[in-house]
């Protein structure tokens, strides 16, 4: 695989403008490995200038790409899905290297990734829209149109598939797309819009732009920007929302989230175990759809001493990855320390694991299981993201149904049980875009879209799926009268 520099040498995190790499204009700082704590890349700001010719040479590249048919930009879209799945194991190495996930797991998302483009390449086949004779010689008609230049904000948790969420399907309806990936893993990036350009995507439709807040803004202010779709932390997806609608743009902003599991005592015992546990250990605990809360209902002991069994065998950098940053590390190791002040009993405490020398710079946490937390503490209010499971003891359905409506967020809830009535209750009343049935972690398959609610999605619609490709486009209605009717009235 081509390669900016050696993966074994320092990377430098460039802008690709008009099918060029640059470097933007200021130095920022850098990536260091989540693993080993060693430095890994360099990353910088675009300013105003850099924006504003990402946004010229896009709107150029525009005009061209939507006269494309769907079958053109599929054969592309086709060639680009061969180059992703032979490059497969490499890519996932490289997004592992900058995030701090095992490579299974970046393989994982990578494939999701895919799935969302596999969408994309079916909106050809699948976009009907709809024409309809509507009265006596009169039709009307949908047809799709793309927006102009769009722009994708991604966070630092998922440097491929977010941003596969949005930019397929972005520019299969004809749109020309600015990625600003996270500062925090910004290599991916290169990897991801090279093998675009190779597969045969004309130059200036996906462009990457690094930076940080101030370019951000940049992009959120810009008046040629049609539409910006956002996912990272709920205060920015905030701000993000408020800034591009402010500016007259479409925005659909995603949010974080703090997901709850109700178990309860008939649960099958393997599927709960292996459920949970994967659910707010993967990725290190570094997804939005992770469980973060366990609402344990009446007499489930024995589970949760199964899990815990479980929970106490993780060797790090071989079952459980590293959290993405020294700071994020810091703060999860804060909150955790807040159990012994309010009696809480910490069940597996995963704070400084044992690691080999060469790993001794990372930032470890090995799964950490908190019984008794009460449902005001931080443990059970706060995204923490990363592998810390607070159980909140609960009497009944009902009361654990209150404490996962209290909360803010609104991403995913899932009920591990094997009676019908129990998970129809938790469907109907649990405050989330997203339930799982015995699923940890409840990510619908293409065709169904994924989204929150609440604080965990600003906007409407969904961000993959039918959500994605009405909100990167424009429906315009036609009305069509061939010739003139005697005796019409005004529907004619
Ligand atoms: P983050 O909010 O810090 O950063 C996300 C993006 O916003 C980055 O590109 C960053 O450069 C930019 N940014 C950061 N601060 C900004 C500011 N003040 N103004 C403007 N832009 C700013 O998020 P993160 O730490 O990279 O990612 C983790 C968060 O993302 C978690 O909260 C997680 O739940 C959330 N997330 C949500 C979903 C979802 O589907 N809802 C999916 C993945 C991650």
């Amino acid at each position: 695989m081509f390669s900016p520099n050696n993966i074994e040498n320092i990377q430098e995190c460039l802008n690709f403008i008009s099918g060029k790499w640059e470097l933007p204009e200021e130095k920022m700082g850098h990536i260091t490995s989540p693993f080993t704590g060693q430095i890994i890349a360099n990353t910088y700001r675009s300013k105003n200038a850099t924006v504003n010719s990402a946004v010229l040479s896009a709107s150029k590249s525009q005009q061209e790409w939507e006269k494309y048919s769907y079958r053109d930009r599929a054969a592309i879209f086709l060639n680009y899905r061969k180059w992703l799945i032979e490059n497969l194991t490499e890519l996932a190495k490289i997004i592992s290297n900058e995030c701090g996930k095992l490579p299974n797991e970046a393989k994982d998302g990578l494939l999701k990734g895919i799935e969302i483009l596999d969408y994309a390449v079916s909106i050809q086949n699948l976009d009907q829209l709809g024409k309809m004779t509507v009265s006596k010689g009169v039709q009307c008609e949908y047809r799709r149109e793309p927006l102009g230049v769009v722009a994708g904000i991604t966070p630092s948790n998922f440097p491929a598939m977010v941003p596969m969420w949005m930019f397929p399907i972005a520019i299969m309806v004809g749109n020309s797309f600015i990625w600003k990936p996270s500062e925090k893993t910004a290599m991916t990036a290169y990897y991801l819009a090279q093998g675009f350009k190779e597969a045969g995507l004309p130059d200036g439709v996906l462009n990457v732009i690094q930076g940080d807040k101030e370019t951000v803004d940049l992009l959120c202010d810009h008046e040629n920007i049609k539409a910006i779709a956002f996912v990272g932390s709920t205060p920015v997806a905030k701000h993000v929302y408020t800034k591009a609608t402010t500016s007259g743009k479409r925005a659909l902003t995603l949010g974080g989230a703090k997901n709850h599991i109700f178990l309860m005592p008939d649960a099958i015992n393997e599927l709960a175990v292996e459920g949970i546990l994967s659910s707010f250990t993967g990725c290190c605990g570094q997804r939005c759809m992770a469980a973060s809360v366990l609402l344990a209902i009446g007499d489930t002991q024995k589970i949760i001493e199964d899990i815990i069994i479980k929970a106490k065998n993780f060797t790090p950098g071989k079952d459980i990855g590293a959290l993405i940053t020294k700071q994020s590390l810091q703060k999860v190791e804060k909150a955790i320390s807040t159990a012994s002040l309010n009696k809480e009993q910490i069940l597996v405490d995963g704070r400084n694991p044992k690691v080999e020398k060469e790993l001794s710079l990372g930032n470890w946490l090995n799964p950490t299981i908190i019984d008794y937390v009460l449902p005001e503490s931080i443990l059970a209010k706060e995204e923490l993201f990363a592998p810390v499971l607070s159980i909140i003891r609960c009497k009944n359905i009902e009361e654990a149904m209150q404490i996962e409506n209290a909360n803010p967020y609104g991403n995913a809830a899932s009920v591990f049980t094997t009676r019908g009535d129990i998970a129809e209750f938790v469907t109907l009343n649990a405050r989330a875009g997203m339930i799982g049935i015995n699923v940890g972690i409840p990510v619908p398959r293409e065709p169904f879209s994924f989204g929150g609610i609440n604080h965990s999605k600003f906007g409407h619609g969904d961000i993959t799926s039918d959500g994605g490709l009405e909100f990167w486009s424009n429906r315009k209605k036609v009305t069509t009268k061939w010739f003139q009717i005697k005796n019409q009235n005004w529907m004619s």
